[in-house]
């Protein structure tokens, strides 16, 4: 029997419509099985969590689906124009917040320094952060993928890593992120256990508790090799997230993998 819990977490992205939001639950409502040792999240844009936090609340106590979201302002309430701020979210019944992903870092310019804020802001209202680390294709090539994701990481931990107990790492590679090339378990393995290594540098207890959650490309036909690999805790699902059939089978396998 496994430590850590895995989680399976959808990233919905900037997708969908409230039709769509509502029918995607639907589909989870009657494709997830009752699952042990596996929590699930989904994470939808901003406009469609009060909906999807209604319809949650009204499935199935074993089978529970917890709500998360893709971002949040790193300020406490005030004059931020356009911001979300984590308290706010906490009140619609968010349980996670993605922080530091990838898609944010390059659109949007948040820096290392920026995903930090969040990553505090979020503990301080009381969501769980995941925050995402990874290197790009050309870092990768260039030996440099254990360097990024450790500059990534350190950022985070210089607010102490006592807040490692229970947050969330994903470890996502920029080049396997919505281009259906995913890490060979392996490879992804490899960094897995090297951000937990790094993390028991600043905190034992904490580095075996944290959930380090692989992403990118993740679909039901790959799910179990990578679940199988012993520092991988579950899964950041973008594309394959969208599909309740594929999503589903992406937990169950989870499961299956104890
Ligand atoms: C993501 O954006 O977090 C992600 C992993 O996307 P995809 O599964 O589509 O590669």
């Amino acid at each position: 029997m496994r430590v850590r819990e895995r989680l399976v977490a959808g990233n919905w992205k900037m997708n969908g419509t409230l039709a769509s939001a509502r029918a995607l639950i639907e589909g989870l409502r009657r494709e997830l099985m009752p699952l042990t040792g596996v929590k699930v999240a989904v994470c939808p844009a901003f406009v469609h969590l009060r909906d999807v936090a209604a319809l949650l609340s009204d499935m199935p106590v074993t089978r529970r689906i917890c709500l998360g979201a893709q971002n949040l302002s790193p300020h406490p309430p005030g004059a931020h124009t356009g911001e979300v701020e984590g308290g706010m979210l906490k009140e619609l019944g968010c349980r996670y917040v993605i922080v530091g992903h990838s898609e944010r870092r390059r659109e949007e310019g948040e820096t290392d320094e920026i995903v930090a804020a969040k990553f505090a802001r979020a503990h301080e209202v009381g969501l769980t952060p995941i925050l995402c680390v990874g290197e790009t294709l050309a870092e990768r090539e260039s030996g440099a993928t254990e360097q990024v994701v450790a500059r990534q990481l350190d950022a985070v931990l210089s607010g102490g890593a006592k807040v490692f107990a229970e947050a969330v790492i994903a470890y996502e590679p920029v080049w396997a992120i919505g281009t259906g090339r995913v890490a060979e378990p392996a490879q992804a393995q490899a960094v897995h256990a090297f951000l937990r290594r790094r993390l028991a540098g600043h905190d034992a207890g904490a580095a075996a508790r944290a959930r380090i959650l692989y992403g990118g490309s993740v679909k039901a036909a790959n799910a179990a090799a990578l679940f199988a690999e012993a520092d991988i805790d579950g899964a950041l699902v973008g594309g394959a997230s969208l599909d309740a059939a594929e999503f589903a089978a992406i937990c169950h396998a989870a499961e299956r993998q104890r």
